[in-house]
């Protein structure tokens, strides 16, 4: 299958996920994880319809927006950054998907300051108990919620995770729960929308569709397998 028709095919399949839920289609935005794939692949997803892209590496982010730079196509950063990348994230990304730490909402505050510009920002939470994945505790959301609301130039739209990697669809749902239980719980607690959630991949964007996603990311199953860095 060609680039346009999977893109397609994802798309349709998202809107049956809509319909099944009794969700309306332009309730799940489709986010495209480009990491590693070369700009004349991103360009013909463009061409497709996409705009906005996912990004995991601070450089790669970087280089591909200058190269982008004289199109229309936005580019979100979707992974771990550390402080001292945070800059980049600020001067080139629209989005931020994954904010995990204190220290880091304050140094992007400070750089996106610095550059006179908002940044859209989801809060990562680590639901999986997993060790090796990031995010902070759904127990510290709260607090961490609490900890960054004087970091006026963040725009905190709600919460990411990343669910744990498995066959059984009830141990994925669980991660799903969970992140929707937070976000109840910030609403509840602080009074503002939190209402992103960000959740679903290839492999579980249905499922996370029936929680209540309203950002699924998209990589293998529309680019195919990834390339080398
Ligand atoms: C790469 C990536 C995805 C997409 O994964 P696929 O299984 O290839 O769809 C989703 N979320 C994050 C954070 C990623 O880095």
């Amino acid at each position: 299958m060609a680039l346009a028709e999977r893109i397609a095919a994802i798309q349709e399949q998202i809107a049956q996920a809509c319909l099944a839920a009794g969700r309306t289609t332009d309730s799940v935005r489709l986010l495209p994880m480009s990491k590693t794939q070369p700009i004349e692949t991103i360009l013909a997803a463009r061409r497709s319809g996409l705009q906005t892209f996912g990004e995991n590496r601070p450089q790669e982010l970087a280089a591909k927006a200058i190269e982008l730079a004289d199109t229309d196509i936005k580019l979100c950063f979707v992974g771990h950054l550390q402080t001292n990348k945070a800059r980049l994230v600020a001067q080139y990304a629209t989005e931020f998907q994954a904010l995990d730490s204190q220290r880091l909402a304050i140094e992007l505050d400070r750089r996106c300051h610095a550059i006179g510009r908002q940044l859209d920002v989801l809060v990562q939470v680590n639901t999986s108990d997993e060790s090796q994945k990031y995010g902070i505790q759904p127990a510290d959301a709260l607090g961490f919620a609490r900890g960054i609301a004087s970091c006026d130039a963040l725009r905190v739209r709600g919460l990411m995770t990343l669910a744990i990697n498995s066959d059984q669809r009830a141990v994925v749902e669980r991660c799903f729960a969970r992140l929707v239980e937070v976000q109840t719980q910030l609403q509840d607690a602080t009074g503002s929308p939190w209402d992103e959630l960000s959740m679903g991949m290839s492999g579980d964007f249905d499922l996370a569709i029936a929680c209540g996603s309203t950002c699924v990311r998209i990589g293998t199953a529309i680019f195919g397998h990834r390339r080398g860095r």
